[in-house]
């Protein structure tokens, strides 16, 4: 027995794409078959059903029908598996033997295209990363939008970096060319954090012909000399990406062609926990974008527009001229509201320009789509001349170089109707007066329908019987129809066609050659549209490079007046940027608390700078440390954005790097426990942060033993505002006992969150004051939070009681550390218990000297072990 010629065809295209769904074509279906069937019946839930292989058992298989594809398609891709799909490449109807067949496309994660998969306001990246052991290089794209970034890490901690890195684009697909121990965290973060796949891949893949290749697509300037050194990191991941694309999309990706190349020292870094702790774009629990610094700036009008915004907040700038290019634009927005009104409702017309040139690209643009491209175009004009009113560097360069695309507008209206359908293939979307050609078919096939519609009148009066009909079915065409009463009526010329159980159906000759001209007029009709169509396509397609241009100043355009909106709603203050050593913010807010506290939110100050670095701030728990401490993270980072920001007055000296150590946030996945989070953490910041930071601690320590945790928390903060460290620090702290540092270490100070005790109730004040504050109060936020009276009542006399006997004697401490100590089992402790049992064992009565030689020797042996 042998598989039929199908299956063998079949098992060829399969053999090519292991690890693929292949989804093989057939007539109205794609099939899957064995292994893959399996697999989609049970995740798409379809029914498995099998097909004669040759072989004595069914091949399992299941299939979807080919025009409901994308849906089934999104689901597996989703659920995070890769899908080829194999087409037929000749008409089955002409071709002789087996249809030719081969994959056409594959799409994966990253690299979808498809509406259904992809959502507006965010990016979808695939991402590429190259280590050779001392650099590590990465390059991501969005292929639906062609945005490409490329940077390198080459100092300490580059897996580190490599993984705050990925936080910015949370790809959701990975390629990479090793698979080392220090490359799997960046694994599980793909693959949990953001439910993408990762896979590894041969070296050749990312070195073969690099420079060459990563040349020919975006330029030969793209790579500076120290780029293409020997073994370029980053080269061969833009390779490796470029190399991953041309396997999988099979199409041309030339449309991809601008790459920014930047390293660290143009974004504010800010690691990976940092960004889930201030919550800037997504929450930290339900990882949603309400309750985000994102959700607060947001007003964009587009979906450019919303993506650009979104990649903003997660890369703060780091040059003062950039910084208040931006400044200056929202300004003149902010300025010239009603001119800015005006381009907010342009913009409500512009369509997604980005991802519609991908469906360009991939020819799967329809009418509707180049009509949203015409009502773009429509609006550019006036768009362009809001434009011109302003002055700014940054608007004045949109003015200049906004490319109207007046004559892409004007093609596509003079060519399509207004409402075309989603179908391109089945014609009526060409508009009247576009096409001469186009325009005489459709009168050929209007003259041929009214004259069939004039028939059932003439021959009704030329057979006499009243009640005859024209009818039409897909069989037989064009047909006349008489009851059975009337049968003997017909004339010679009917030609009977069908018999039905109350009328005979016929066709006359005449009939039959007009339906012939109406339908040939038809399907050509359809034809000519069809051309038509690509023809305009292409034209779109071949000023590929215009459109980009202008959705670039569209979405940066965007995402400034969403920002003028942003700070005219919420009473935001354009900060004054420098380089120097200061932070002052005068009644500053928390964007995002204020918002919730409806009004009640209160402002508090901050003044830092080299001399006052460090705040070790006091309170009790529910004062308002937390949102204090994340309300300046948040102000400096919208500064360095480029907004404007929730104060009266601020002045930021520009911040390089963001660290927060904060709360207890389990990590249960990584199997680490919270305190070694927590070290791990402290560990970064320690070994990455510089005079120029700004680091936010929110109760370290706090995870072990009070004496561990409160030396832990003292050795932390005199090291953080040592000159080995020196960076801007807020120190929120339950050690009361550290306030005292203020007096013996430079550049510390005391603040605390002032909370007033009347009888039993506490009031907090929310207002941070200068000094320490002297009680934590506990037992009264306990109470507030409805902790049980006979609780509250007891925890009050074990704290008068250890108030009491506050002066724990410090030989009470030491014994509390040895006990801790006596508890743990170390290798020192194994090797000295081995010694002892040696020794022990030994009868020096009869050991002769040269034993006593030898056991001397391995004693020693033992103990250096
Ligand atoms: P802590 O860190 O001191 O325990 P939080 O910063 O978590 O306290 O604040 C507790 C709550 O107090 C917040 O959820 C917020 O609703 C409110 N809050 C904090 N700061 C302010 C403020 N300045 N004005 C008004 N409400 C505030």
């Amino acid at each position: 027995m042998s598989y039929t010629p199908m299956m063998l065809q079949y098992f060829e295209v399969k053999n090519k794409y292991e690890g693929y769904l292949l989804f093989y074509r057939l007539g109205d279906f794609y099939e899957m078959f064995f292994e893959d069937a399996i697999v989609a019946s049970r995740e798409l839930e379809l029914t498995l059903t099998g097909r004669d292989c040759g072989m004595s058992e069914r091949a399992p298989m299941c299939g979807v029908p080919f025009h409901a594809a994308d849906t089934y398609i999104a689901r597996l891709v989703k659920k995070g598996y890769k899908v080829a799909i194999c087409e037929q490449l000749e008409d089955p109807q002409t071709a002789t033997g087996i249809v030719k067949r081969d994959v056409i496309r594959i799409i994966t994660p990253g690299t979808v295209t498809e509406g259904a998969l992809l959502s507006d306001g965010k990016n979808n990246y695939l991402c590429s990363v190259y280590d050779n052991g001392k650099q590590v290089g990465m390059c991501v794209c969005d292929i639906s939008t062609a945005e490409t970034y490329a940077t390198d890490f080459c100092d300490k901690d580059i897996y580190i970096r490599l993984l705050n890195e990925l936080g910015i684009y949370c790809p959701s697909e990975l390629i990479v060319n090793r698979q080392e121990k220090d490359l799997q965290s960046v694994f599980s973060f793909v693959k949990e954090r953001v439910g993408g796949i990762a896979q590894t891949l041969q070296q050749d893949f990312f070195k073969g012909n690099a420079v060459q290749n990563v040349k020919a697509q975006f330029g030969t300037k793209v790579l500076s000399d120290n780029m293409i050194e020997d073994d370029s990191a980053v080269v061969y991941a833009i390779n490796g990406l470029l190399q991953y694309l041309k396997e999988t999309q099979k199409t041309d990706i030339s449309y991809i062609n601008n790459l920014n190349y930047y390293n660290n020292d143009r974004f504010m870094s800010i690691d990976l926990s940092t960004r889930r702790n201030l919550e800037i774009c997504e929450t930290l629990r339900n990882k949603e974008k309400k309750g985000t610094l994102l959700w607060v700036l947001d007003y964009t009008k587009t979906a450019m527009g919303a993506r650009l915004l979104r990649k903003w907040c997660e890369q703060p700038l780091l040059s003062v001229p950039l910084i208040q290019r931006r400044q200056n634009a929202i300004k003149e927005l902010c300025d010239n509201f009603m001119i800015k009104d005006e381009i907010s409702d342009a913009l409500c017309k512009v369509s997604d320009l980005e991802r519609l040139m991908t469906k360009i690209v991939y020819n799967s643009a329809n009418g509707k789509d180049l009509k949203s491209l015409e009502y773009t175009c429509a609006v550019l004009p006036l768009i362009k001349d809001c434009l011109n009113s302003f002055s700014c560097n940054e608007l004045s360069d949109f003015y200049n170089s906004l490319d109207t695309l007046q004559d892409i507008g004007s093609l596509i209206n003079s060519a399509i109707i207004d409402d075309p359908p989603f179908l391109i293939r089945e014609g009526g979307f060409i508009k009247q007066g576009y096409s001469p050609e186009v325009d005489q078919l459709r009168s050929m096939m209007g003259e041929g329908k009214e004259w069939i519609a004039r028939i059932e009148q003439t021959e009704r009066e030329q057979t006499g019987i009243k009640n005859l009909k024209v009818g039409y079915n897909r069989v037989f065409g064009y047909y006349i129809e008489i009851s059975k009463s009337f049968v003997s009526q017909a004339p010679e010329r009917y030609i009977r066609k069908q018999t039905l159980a109350n009328c005979e159906r016929y066709i006359t000759q005449e009939l039959k050659d007009m339906e012939s001209r109406v339908l040939g007029a038809q399907d050509k009709l359809v034809a000519l549209e069809y051309e038509l169509f690509q023809q305009i396509r292409e034209v779109v397609a071949q000023n590929i490079s215009r459109i980009q241009d202008a959705a670039n100043i569209l979405s940066k355009l965007d995402v400034y007046a969403s920002l003028a909106d942003a700070a005219k709603k919420n009473s935001f203050v354009c900060p004054e940027v420098d380089y120097s050593d200061k932070l002052e913010i005068n009644d500053g807010r928390h964007p995002v608390v204020e918002i919730f506290t409806k009004g009640m939110f209160v402002p508090n100050d901050t003044n830092m700078d080299n001399a006052s670095r460090l705040m070790l701030i006091t309170g009790p728990n529910m004062a308002g440390k937390s949102t204090y401490m994340r309300q300046n993270a948040l102000i400096i980072i919208m500064a360095q954005m480029g907004s404007f920001v929730p104060a009266k007055y601020a002045r930021i000296g520009i911040v390089d790097k963001m660290f927060s150590r904060i709360g207890a946030s389990d990590d249960l996945a990584s199997g680490q426990s919270t305190f070694m989070l927590e070290m791990n953490e402290v560990a970064y910041i320690l070994g990455n942060a510089t005079s120029k930071s700004f680091i936010i601690y929110d109760e370290i320590g706090r995870g072990t033993s009070t004496f561990d945790g409160m030396s832990i928390a003292r050795a932390v903060a005199e090291y953080t505002a040592s000159k080995k460290c020196g960076a801007k620090t807020m120190f929120a702290t339950h050690y009361h006992e550290l306030c005292e540092l203020a007096d013996s270490c430079e550049g510390i100070v005391n603040y605390s969150i002032a909370a007033k005790k009347r009888a039993d109730e506490l009031i907090f004040l929310r207002k941070i004051v200068k000094g320490s504050a002297d009680d934590s109060f506990g037992i009264e936020v306990a109470l507030l939070a409805g902790v049980p009276g006979e609780v509250i009542k007891r925890a009050r006399e074990i704290l008068e009681n250890l108030e009491n006997n506050k002066a724990v004697p410090r030989n009470k401490k030491l014994k509390e550390r040895q006990n801790y100590n006596e508890g743990m089992f170390t290798l020192d402790d194994l090797a000295e218990n081995e010694v002892c049992k040696k020794l022990n064992k030994l009868d020096l009565d009869t050991l002769t000297p040269m034993e006593a030689l030898t056991t001397l020797y391995e004693l020693q042996k033992l103990a250096q072990q």
